[in-house]
């Protein structure tokens, strides 16, 4: 029997993994696909390194991923460090740069601002936010303000919204009127300690390749096989059922399935009280998004990625966006993996991905949405076009088939009711289950974006494993 199963082996569930074996416990790490890293993998084609869908990694060799492997004795490589975000709005250039230490704190470079604007900027920062940073009271109720009404205590600047409602919601997929402040400025934080956004040379890949080989290592345990159950007995967990109707018994089992998923579909909704049944009903998912990846004969561009936007009221477009409607200019976001590290294509090449955010509805045209990326894409990226030697799209339904039933990209989205104390606990009602990935915290501590929460949160996990079951021995 073993201490522990992990079910899935997502940036969560495989980093907990590699952090438990090497903690001594006796692990089995279940996986339903032959590869792990869940929304974080990546396939080779044709010499290209391809993300299953798409990322930058905010705080890179800084960051959570990079912790887990240092701690398990497996360092990832990382390529270019990139000291800032390029932003284009309608055709101009912005970048937010990361900063470097306190000389040069985070600035938002090429933006050209009436004195108004500067004062209400300076108020906004001096007089409504910096104060409140000061105390726990003053975090949380940034926590829950929403960016676009704490903006607009100040300026209805047409350019600022734009900027704010098109890029910041590219850290979580959520419009900017649910986004949170708090946890924006905590991501901003966080990134401005690790100075640098970063892309591993192996692709997505080498994070949890990284940690699959620190588990084995230390004697974890990887098997390929979807749980179909998690087994509750008199509110104790029992262990799991494979698909194949197979029983794997254990006191502990840690979901990186999904909150939602685990409770509604894994353990069943008959073993929890009706109360966290419906807080688990009611957590609002983030956006999913239809994806294009690229590969281009030649390299078009040096930037390494984009937010972009056009100069149109955001909550107008977001709201027509939400219905179902293809705005005439769209909000793109771009990433070149092969700017970052040239070990994502061959020589020459050029791998692109194209992200354009989409709510989940069933109405929407997928094609015509792909034909809009590429025109907004050509937009910023003049001959993008004439170099695609070919490319793949990626919709909600891949995330759908392959990952949950929901096809988002956060199942808990960080809206500004449900991040920091509001976020999912990682503990569950029932004796011996543990939920671990992006959609879950642990006493505020799960913030950041994606991969860096998903890592953050196996991190937390192996803490509470260490302080309930104790030292191995
Ligand atoms: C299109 C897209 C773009 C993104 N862009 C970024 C970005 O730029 N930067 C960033 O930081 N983050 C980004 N993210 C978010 C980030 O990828 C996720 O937040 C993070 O990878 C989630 O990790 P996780 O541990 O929560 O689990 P997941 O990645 O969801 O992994 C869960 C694993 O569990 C497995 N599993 C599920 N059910 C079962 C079962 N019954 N039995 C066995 N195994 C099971 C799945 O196969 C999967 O491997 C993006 C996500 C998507 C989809």
């Amino acid at each position: 029997m073993h201490d522990v199963i992990v079910v899935g082996g997502g940036i969560g569930g495989a980093g907990v993994a590699a952090l438990l074996a090497k903690q001594g416990r006796k692990v089995l790490l279940l996986e339903q696909h032959d590869k792990v890293g869940g929304r974080c993998a990546s396939h080779e084609k044709e010499g290209f390194r391809i993300p299953d869908y798409g990322h930058a990694f905010t705080r890179g060799s800084g960051g959570n991923c990079a912790l887990i492997s240092r701690m398990v004795g497996e360092e990832i490589a990382w390529g270019r460090k990139v000291d800032g975000i390029p932003l284009w709005i309608s055709g101009q250039w912005f970048k937010l740069t990361v900063g470097e230490g306190l000389k040069r704190p985070p600035r938002l470079q090429g933006m050209k601002l009436q004195p108004k604007d500067i004062l209400a900027l300076a108020k906004l920062v001096f007089v409504d936010t910096l104060p409140k940073l000061l105390t726990k009271r003053g975090w949380d109720e940034l926590d829950r303000m929403d960016l676009r009404s704490w903006l607009l205590k100040r300026t209805d600047n047409a350019m600022l919204h734009a900027l704010v409602g098109y890029c910041f919601p590219g850290f979580y997929v959520v419009p900017y009127w649910e986004s949170s402040v708090g946890e924006t400025l905590r991501i901003l934080w966080l990134m401005w300690k690790a100075r640098e956004i970063s892309y591993p040379i192996e692709g997505c890949a080498g994070l949890t390749g990284a940690f699959l080989k620190g588990f084995k290592k230390y004697g974890g345990e990887f098997e390929q096989g979807k749980v179909r159950r998690i087994v509750v007995s008199g509110g104790k967990v029992q262990g799991v059922e494979l698909e194949d109707g197979k029983l794997l018994e254990a006191p502990l089992v840690i979901s990186n399935a999904g909150i939602r998923t685990t409770v509604q579909d894994l353990v069943g909704e008959e073993h929890f009280d009706k109360g966290y049944i419906n807080y688990i009903n009611n957590l609002k998912p983030s956006w999913s998004c239809l994806l294009i990846h690229a590969a281009l004969k030649e390299k078009i561009t040096d930037v390494p990625g984009v937010f972009s936007g056009p100069m149109e009221d955001p909550v107008e477009y977001w709201r027509r966006v939400e219905r179902g409607e293809i705005p005439d200019k769209i909000s793109l976001w771009a990433v070149s993996p092969s700017n970052w590290t040239p070990e994502i294509a061959p020589p020459g090449k050029q791998m692109m991905v194209l992200a354009a955010p989409l709510p989940t509805g069933e109405n929407i045209d997928w094609n015509k949405w792909a034909d809009k990326m590429l025109e907004a894409g050509e937009e910023i990226f003049p001959g993008l076009n004439e170099n695609i030697m070919w490319k793949e799209a990626v919709g909600k339904e891949h995330i759908q088939e392959n990952l949950d039933k929901e096809g988002v990209l956060v199942q808990t989205a960080q809206t500004n009711w449900q991040v920091g104390a509001n976020r999912p606990s990682m503990i569950s009602p029932i004796n011996g289950l543990l939920y671990v990935g992006s959609d879950v915290g642990n006493a505020e501590k799960n913030r950041g974006v994606g991969v860096d929460m998903a890592a953050e949160s196996a991190l937390r996990c192996a803490e509470i494993v260490a302080n309930k079951l104790g030292p191995v021995g």
